[in-house]
């Protein structure tokens, strides 16, 4: 039986199979023990988009859960998600392939942006969970290794957050993000990490790039899991503040030297570890003035600037372009998002999307340029 200071890693591109191999050598049957305990299964289903783009767990790693769990004896099972603000779950299910898996195994499903709030104390900071997630005997996390734009990794710790009604997703960002996520980790006990490292986007949360790595892995410490994340990216653990806020709430350790790392099977190909292009993602940042914003508006404004980078318009651009719920009833030039609304030039949405981002802001450097040429 697998144990907490262990990472079972495996490589291969038969998904399910593989899945049920690393259940299988992790002991997950023996781990959560009762055969009648209510098991939630935690996918990241950030938005409606392929995971073969990079931002949401493959369902094929979803249905090795499912295959091994029942082959096992365990009938109660959830999965249970909620996608970022602005995109609605039910059409995450749908495109990412989870209305078929739960019909095909007779799973439940439950959209998290519809379930109604918990308070919980979480370490002295109370916190608005959904329902659903606390009332399982045995969590199962399946999140996606992935880059960032605003805490530069997510995985085990960070996919909690779509347990949350988005009224309080909006208020973790008014918190700085870090702090609370560091707290969750006491609202919802991950018990068991099952990592999809298929072919996760490095740099953006919602994907786009994915970089190939076929892997998945599987850790029992969630403070661990994403310690290990940060040195497979070339961060500094420090980089990432809620994973050691995280570590004093008791949630886990960061001791990657006492870790055990054990590979069932060498990588298909030896090549190098994909890494985030890091001078990439902090050009683009340098021009987001960003205060409080939540990930579904960030996650668009960075990807939008990186195509018009590609684009070549960003050469002479220096203007700062405001973001986030900070800027409420203020007044400034440049903004996207209603939050900026009282700006002289603002897009309006709630968030805006990726392309009207793209569209509104090349016009404004064409008019701009326009002007001073
Ligand atoms: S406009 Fe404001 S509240 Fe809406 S998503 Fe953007 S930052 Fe959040």
């Amino acid at each position: 039986m697998m144990k907490k200071n262990e990472i079972l890693v495996t490589y291969g591109t038969d998904y399910v199979n593989m899945t049920e191999e690393l259940l299988r050598e992790a002991g997950l049957a023996e781990l959560i023990g009762d055969r009648n305990r209510r098991i939630g299964i935690k996918p990241n289903l950030v938005a409606p988009v392929l995971a073969a783009e990079g931002g949401t767990t493959h369902p094929e790693v979803v249905e090795g859960l499912i295959r091994y769990l029942q082959a096992n004896g365990f009938q109660d099972l959830t999965i249970m998600e909620g996608s970022w603000v602005g995109d609605k779950t039910e059409e995450s299910f749908e495109v990412c392939g989870y209305n078929e898996l739960a019909e095909k195994y007779q799973v439940k499903l439950i959209d998290a942006q519809k379930e109604p709030a918990v308070t919980m104390d979480c370490g002295g900071l109370e916190l608005h969970i959904c329902r659903c997630a606390t009332e399982v005997d045995y969590m199962i996390n399946v999140p996606v290794m992935k880059g960032h734009c605003q805490t530069k990794i997510t995985c085990a710790l960070k996919n909690m957050k779509g347990m949350l009604p988005n009224s309080e997703k909006r208020r973790f960002h008014a918190m700085g993000l870090h702090d609370p996520i560091g707290h969750l980790a006491l609202g919802i006990s991950q018990n068991f990490i099952l990592v999809d490292s298929i072919c996760g986007d490095l740099c953006f949360e919602d994907g786009g790039n994915p970089s190939k790595m076929d892997r998945i892995f599987a850790c029992l410490d969630p403070v661990l899991c994403d310690s290990y994340v940060c040195r497979l990216l070339e961060y500094d653990t420090k980089e990432v503040p809620y994973i050691g806020i995280a570590e004093r709430m008791g949630a886990g350790s960061t001791d990657l030297t006492q870790a055990r790392i054990l590979e069932l099977h060498a990588p298909l190909h030896k090549r190098e570890e994909a890494r985030p292009d890091k001078e990439r993602m902090v050009r683009l940042a340098e021009l987001a003035e960003d205060v409080d914003s939540c990930s579904a508006c960030y996650g668009y404004l960075i990807p939008a600037l990186n195509m018009l980078e590609q684009d070549g318009l960003l050469k002479d651009f220096k203007e700062k372009i405001c973001i986030g719920q900070g800027y409420r009833g203020k007044s400034g030039n440049l903004g996207v998002g209603n939050c900026t609304k009282a700006f002289t030039h603002s897009l309006k949405g709630c968030p805006p999307t990726e392309i009207e981002m793209y569209e509104f802001l090349k016009a404004y450097i064409k008019e701009t340029g326009r002007r001073e040429g």
